[in-house]
C-alpha cells in the first residue's frame, strides 16, 4: 500500500525536499496534503502538480485566494484555513504518513496530534519536540506512532542504532552531534555584533529557510539539536556531546562503551535523511550526490568557543534546570530570531535575549503536563523575551 502524506510546510526548504524525493517514488508515495503559511504562489503550484485533497493557509483570506485559483484550473483539492487545518490533517484517519516541515513552536500541536493518531511522523520541527519534550514522547509512545527524525544529525545516531532498537541504549556511552559551526566560524569577534541578516543566513554548506540558518550561525540550532537528542535518544546531559565539522561530511557519531566510534556520512543533502524517514527500514534513492572519497580532501574537528558561541551551552543549563526550561529558551530564541531578522536587534542581542529569559522565566509546570500548560509557558517566554528585546532596541 502506498504511504498517503501530510506535508506540513510545504513550501519551506524540507517541505521542498520532500516532494522532490516523493517524485522520484510514485509507486511508494501519494500526497494528500500540502500546508503552508502564506506563500500561495508556491503553495498553488504545488497543488496544481501534487493535486492533493487538501491543502491549507494560515487565514481564511490566502485560503479563499488559493480556492479561487485552483478552481480555474479545474482542480478539486479542498482547501482550508487556520491552525486547527494542521491538527485535523496531521490526524486525518487517511493520513499513514506526516512530515512535520513547520519551524517553530507553532508546530507542536500538529505533531502531538499527528502522533497521538499513530502516524508515521518525521520530524523536521525540532522546536516541536523542544518544547514538547515529554508530553510529544508519551503521546509517541500512547499513540504507537513511528517517530523518524529528519535533522541530519539525528537522522545519522538513528541510522548508527541497530534497526531493531534491541539493547542500544546499553551499548552507548555517549553520542557526539557534528556541526558547521557556521558561517562566523573564524570571524574577528570584535565584528560580531556588526552582522547583518543577510550574512547569518548565508550558510557554508546548507540551503535552509532563514529562521534554521540564523539558528546556525548562533550554534542555537545545536543547543536546541542537543535538547532533541535528549528526548530522541532518551539520554543524559552528559552523553550529548558537540564538536565542530566544517565540511559537514560525517553527520554525528555514536560512541559505543567499548570506545568503538559509529559515524554516519554523506553530502550535506537533506534529501538522504528525507529518503531514510520516508522509506525506514528500507533505502531509496534520494537524488543526493554520491560521496567521493578520493577527492575528499579533510575532515577536520574543532571544539565549539564559549565566547564565540554562548547560545549552544544554554542547552546543557535548560536541560539541568527545571522542566519547562528548554520551552522557555525555544520561546526566547524565536523572538530573539524574529527581531534580529527584521532589524529590531544586534546579532550579539539574540544571547543576551535568551539569556536574560532563561534566568528570568521560571518555569512552573504541574507533574504531567498538558498541551495547554506549555502554550501558556511559552507565551510568557515570548512576552519577556519581548521586553528585553525593546531594552535593546537600537
Ligand atoms: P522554512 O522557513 O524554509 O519553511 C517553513 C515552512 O513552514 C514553510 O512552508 C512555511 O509556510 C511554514 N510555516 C511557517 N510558519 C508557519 C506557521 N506559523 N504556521 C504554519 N506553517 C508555518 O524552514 P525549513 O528550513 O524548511 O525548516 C523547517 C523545520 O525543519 C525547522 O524546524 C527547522 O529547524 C527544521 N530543519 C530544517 C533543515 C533544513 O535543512 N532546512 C534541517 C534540519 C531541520
Ligand atoms: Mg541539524
Amino acid at each position: 500500500m502506498k504511504q498517503r502524506l501530510a506535508i506540513l510546510g510545504a513550501t519551506g526548504s524540507i517541505g521542498v525536499s520532500t516532494l522532490d524525493v516523493v517524485a522520484r517514488h510514485p509507486d511508494r508515495f501519494e500526497v494528500f496534503a500540502l500546508t503552508a503559511q502564506g506563500r500561495v504562489d508556491e503553495l498553488e503550484a504545488q497543488c496544481l502538480r501534487w493535486k492533493p485533497r487538501f491543502a491549507a493557509l494560515g487565514d481564511a483570506a490566502a485560503a479563499n485566494d488559493l480556492r479561487g485559483r485552483l478552481r480555474v484550473h479545474g482542480v478539486a483539492t479542498e482547501v482550508l484555513a487556520g491552525e486547527h487545518a494542521l491538527v485535523e490533517l496531521a490526524a486525518h484517519p487517511e493520513v499513514t504518513t506526516v512530515m512535520a516541515a513547520i519551524v517553530g513552536a507553532v508546530g507542536l500541536a500538529p505533531c502531538l496530534a499527528a502522533a497521538s493518531a499513530g502516524k508515521r511522523l518525521l520530524l523536521a520541527n525540532k522546536e516541536a519536540l523542544v518544547v514538547g519534550g515529554s508530553l510529544f514522547m508519551r503521546a509517541v509512545r500512547e499513540g504507537g506512532a513511528t517517530l523518524l527524525p529528519i535533522d541530519s544529525e539525528h537522522s545519522a545516531i538513528f541510522q548508527c542504532l541497530p534497526e531493531d532498537r534491541s539493547g542500544w541504549h546499553e551499548r552507548i556511552d555517549h553520542i557526539v552531534l557534528t556541526a558547521s559551526g557556521g558561517p562566523f566560524r573564524s570571524r574577528d569577534l570584535a565584528t560580531l555584533h556588526d552582522i547583518t541578516p543577510d550574512q547569518a543566513v548565508a550558510h557554508p554548506n546548507w540551503v535552509m529557510g532563514r529562521k534554521i540558518s540564523v539558528d546556525s550561525a548562533t550554534m542555537m540550532n545545536k543547543a536546541l539539536e542537543v535538547i532533541e537528542a535528549r528526548w530522541l535518544f532518551d539520554l543524559a546531559p552528559e552523553q550529548l556531546r558537540v564538536v565542530i565539522h566544517p565540511q559537514s561530511i560525517i553527520h554525528s557519531m555514536v560512541v559505543c562503551r567499548d570506545h568503538s566510534v559509529l559515524a554516519q556520512m554523506g553530502t550535506p543533502d537533506m534529501r538522504v535523511p528525507i529518503a531514510y524517514g520516508l522509506a525506514f527500514p528500507e533505502r531509496i534513492a534520494s537524488g543526493a550526490a554520491r560521496l567521493e572519497f578520493e577527492t575528499l580532501k579533510d575532515l577536520s574537528f574543532e571544539p565549539a568557543d564559549r565566547v564565540r558561541f554562548p547560545g549552544l551551552y544554554l542547552a546543557w543549563d535548560a536541560l539541568r534546570a527545571r522542566e519547562g526550561s528548554s520551552a522557555v529558551l525555544n520561546a526566547a530564541n524565536e523572538v530573539a530570531v524574529g527581531a534580529f531578522l527584521s532589524g529590531t536587534i544586534r546579532f550579539t542581542d539574540i544571547h543576551r535575549v535568551n539569556a536574560q529569559t532563561i534566568e528570568s522565566v521560571l518555569p512552573e509546570l504541574p507533574a504531567e503536563a498538558a498541551l495547554s500548560d506549555l502554550l501558556a509557558l511559552d507565551a510568557r517566554a515570548r512576552v519577556h523575551a519581548q521586553a528585553v528585546v525593546k531594552e535593546r532596541t537600537r
